[in-house]
């Protein structure tokens, strides 16, 4: 399996530092608002990375962080007249909904900036010990040039940097002793939350959360460190200066990172204003359909967004549904159990379809071909299946398809919308149920019915129901 490495500028077996596990850290969001989509593309790509990780058999230990102190947010609270802690944790649970709806699989664990502050301070001690950060007015800089490695993520070269940033220098506003240091604990500043510290009372700069809460849930050394291509410099590249210094070891052995969604060729961001957030665009399609969109690019190049690629993306998602609902039917129908003699030699080119997939997603995981190949697979099914295969050669067709969908994260079941007959039953029986107490059974028959999207109602009539 490649990888290809941002710190390399190559691709590169993947060798984790386990044999079969892999600690993966993706950068989240900062959640002072709705997500956009171009957030989501993220998600998505690192989201179909797990998942391919673990059909290949690894233990995928995937940390993922929430920013949740921020001067975004922070604003956002001053505006509302709230804590900043009721911004945050609304804007987590919104983006939880909208992951979840992407088929955004909840990470091993969602640690929070405001959660880790304790192993924050601990880590800024250690390099103030070691000589690679220092204290001024309350503010505690990292010492970017003690660090020899600075540059080797971004391929930026210190001196180039130095002349750039010269104008800081003499606006005597900067205590720095560099204008390349940057902050690891800033100072409290009025109606703003702050933590205790040796340095009196502040808060965390961003690049430092990552630093500790990676240590902290995968370990010193990470098999991949993941995020948007915005963020290679200089928050990745900072946080491999703080992390090596202070753990005196490398940091992450692959650095994969995301090209933008793009809108009109210009890159979707809050700042320019030219982005639909998730919940948006969720009113418009099957948040699915977006998912399928965002993986038929490869997640270095940039993707555009436009109506005509999304529509596309949908037509493609219905013909794998289409047939795989196909395939449904003659199960359901099951006019033959057994393979006849020709199905079993079709059989046999099935594992051809997945070795193939299996190529396209370790080359640097190539998404876009691996759905190529989920099409040919599906040309494959309705030309050679009919009303008369087995049941046995339609499950084992079905059996490929829904697994390498699902590990693209597309879901391809169709439910299908329960009989009204099949609902009466149902409701007769819990009536039974609750006319001998069985209070259990009738709320598991109530749960049932609600996850298939029907609701009941107990009136003096009689039980009423209806579809949600
Ligand atoms: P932020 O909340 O701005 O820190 O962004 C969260 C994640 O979304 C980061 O990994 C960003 O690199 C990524 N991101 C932001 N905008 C885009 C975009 N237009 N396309 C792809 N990724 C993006
Ligand atoms: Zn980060």
């Amino acid at each position: 399996m490649k990888i290809y490495n941002t710190l390399t500028r190559k691709k590169e077996e993947f060798v984790p530092i386990n044999e079969g596990k892999a600690g993966i850290y993706v950068c989240g969001p900062t959640v002072y608002d709705y997500i956009h989509i171009g957030n989501a593309r993220p998600m998505i790509v690192f989201d179909t990375l797990r998942r391919y990780l673990e059909y290949r058999g690894y233990e995928v230990n995937y940390v993922s962080n929430f920013t949740d102190v921020d001067d975004k947010i922070i604003k956002r609270a001053n505006e509302e007249g709230v804590d900043s802690k009721v911004i945050s944790e609304r804007y987590i649970e919104e983006c939880k909904k909208d992951m979840k709806a992407l088929n955004v699989r909840e990470a091993t664990v969602h640690p929070k900036a405001t959660e880790e502050i304790p192993d924050m301070i601990k880590m800024i001690e250690e390099l103030i010990n070691k000589d690679y950060a220092y204290e001024v007015n309350g503010t505690v800089y990292f010492r970017t040039r003690k660090f020899r490695g600075y540059g080797k993520l971004s391929g930026k070269n210190i001196d180039d940097l130095r002349s750039g940033n010269r104008s800081l220098l003499v606006s005597g506003e900067d205590e720095k002793e560099d204008p390349l240091d940057f902050v690891l604990w800033k100072p409290k500043k009025e109606g703003e939350p702050s933590w205790e510290s040796p340095w009196g009372d502040g808060r965390p700069g961003w690049h430092l959360e990552c630093s500790v809460m990676s240590k902290k849930y995968i370990g010193d050394v990470i098999d991949i460190h993941a995020g948007g291509e915005d963020l290679i410099f200089p928050h990745h590249e900072n946080e491999i200066a703080q992390s090596e210094a202070a753990n005196d070891t490398e940091f992450a052995r692959y650095w994969m990172h995301n090209a933008f969604l793009k809108i009109n060729n210009e890159k979707m961001s809050k700042s320019l204003g030219n982005f639909f957030t998730v919940r948006e665009i969720g009113e418009k399609y099957d948040l699915q359909v977006i998912r399928f969109f965002m993986l038929n690019a490869h997640y270095r190049s940039p993707l555009n967004f436009s109506a005509d690629l999304v529509e596309a993306s949908k037509n493609g998602l219905d013909r794998i549904k289409t047939s795989a609902e196909k395939l449904q039917e003659i199960i359901s129908a099951n006019k033959s159990a057994e393979m006849k003699e020709d199905e079993k030699n079709l059989v046999e080119k099935l594992p051809e379809y997945t070795e193939k997939f299996n190529a396209a997603m370790d080359d640097d995981f190539n998404t876009a071909d691996a759905i190529a190949v989920i099409f040919e697979l599906v040309k494959f099914i309705n030309t050679e299946t009919n009303e008369e295969s087995s049941v046995e050669f339609a499950e084992k067709l079905y059996n490929v398809l829904e697994t390498l969908c699902n590990v693209l994260g597309i879901e391809i079941k169709t439910e299908k919308e329960l009989p009204d007959a099949e609902i009466q039953a149902l409701i007769d029986e819990r009536q039974a149920a609750r006319k001998n107490k069985d209070f259990k059974r009738a709320d598991e028959i109530r749960n049932m019915l609600l996850d298939k999207g029907i609701i009941l109602e107990d009136t003096r009539e009689g039980v009423r129901w209806k579809r949600a």
